[in-house]
């Protein structure tokens, strides 16, 4: 199944994508596509549905980021050796994470704001892994059962920010809109190997990231084992996985984002995600 929300900022309505690329209303069924909705009992309940028995919605509605009340999104860093490289930074021996502040989430083809002042503003496609059960000291070979699916994640970064201004990742990667999530959550059951996908990022029409979750350092199953030693994994918790090398900092000179460009990304499978970058207004 392929889970989204539709509508304005804060009024997303669930909703799932049909075998004809339509959107069915889902809000008779469930309150909202989040932790709640996305236990595998509750995606049982969904999947039994026949989408043709939902409700159709007219014209092309906004799409908001595709898992609501997300409680944390714990992103990972350096996993592509060539993105390590580029980054001028060692291979790490164990995963690297951060967190990216909730209210950096938005939609998949929102604008995208540069702040104030910013110098540095980067793109990082990812690909999400979505959490659908509780998972606290998870054992590798158990990992998968806590994932309710994936999605495409926009890891946007200032790397002035992120490296310069002292402290942890965190501050280069929470600035409002700095989080596009979706379009719409793939469940794992409709993505036979998400460590075989490829995944790429278009800045005005220029392929600057093109890779393959093949090339991940530390699998999917193992970050989700590896974080969960570390805190409480919850239904709807987003898990970015890294990104690939050709992000923005890498390019000599660099090519950061300016007010007017446009990104597109994909991750195979999982949708694509358009934003236009935007000035910090006023
Ligand atoms: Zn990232």
């Amino acid at each position: 199944m392929k889970l989204l929300r539709y509508g304005p900022a804060g009024q997303e309505k669930p909703g799932l994508l049909d075998r004809d690329g339509k959107i069915r209303d889902l809000s008779g069924t469930v309150r909202d596509i989040d932790g709640e909705a996305l236990s595998p009992a509750a995606l049982d309940r969904l999947r039994r549905l026949d989408p043709a028995s939902l409700p159709l919605v007219a014209g092309s509605p906004r799409l908001g980021p595709c898992v609501g009340h997300v409680s944390k999104v714990l992103a990972i860093g350096l996993n592509y050796r060539k993105h390590a490289e580029e980054a001028g930074m060692p291979i790490p021996k164990e995963p690297i994470f951060f967190l990216k502040a909730i209210s950096s989430i938005c939609g998949p083809n929102d604008d995208v704001t540069i702040p104030k002042g910013s110098q540095k503003t980067d793109y990082e496609v990812e690909l999400g892994i979505v959490i659908g059960t509780k998972a606290s000291y998870v054992a590798v070979h158990d990992a998968a059962k806590h994932i309710a699916g994936y999605c495409v994640v926009n890891d946007v970064s200032e790397r002035e920010y992120q490296l310069e201004r002292g402290g942890q990742w965190t501050k280069g990667k929470s600035c409002d809109t700095f989080c596009p999530i979706g379009p719409w959550l793939v469940t794992a059951d409709e993505v036979p190997d998400a460590g075989k996908l490829q995944l790429w990022t278009e800045v005005n029409g220029e392929r600057r990231q093109n890779s393959n979750t093949a090339d991940l350092i530390f699998g999917i199953d193992h970050i989700v084992s590896y974080v969960s030693h570390f805190m409480t994994l919850y239904p709807g918790d987003v898990i970015p996985t890294g990104t690939p090398s050709g992000v923005a900092m890498g390019y000599n000179p660099p090519k950061f984002l300016k007010a007017g460009d446009q990104m597109r990304l994909s991750v195979e499978g999982l949708g694509e995600q358009t934003q236009r970058l935007v000035p910090y207004p006023g």
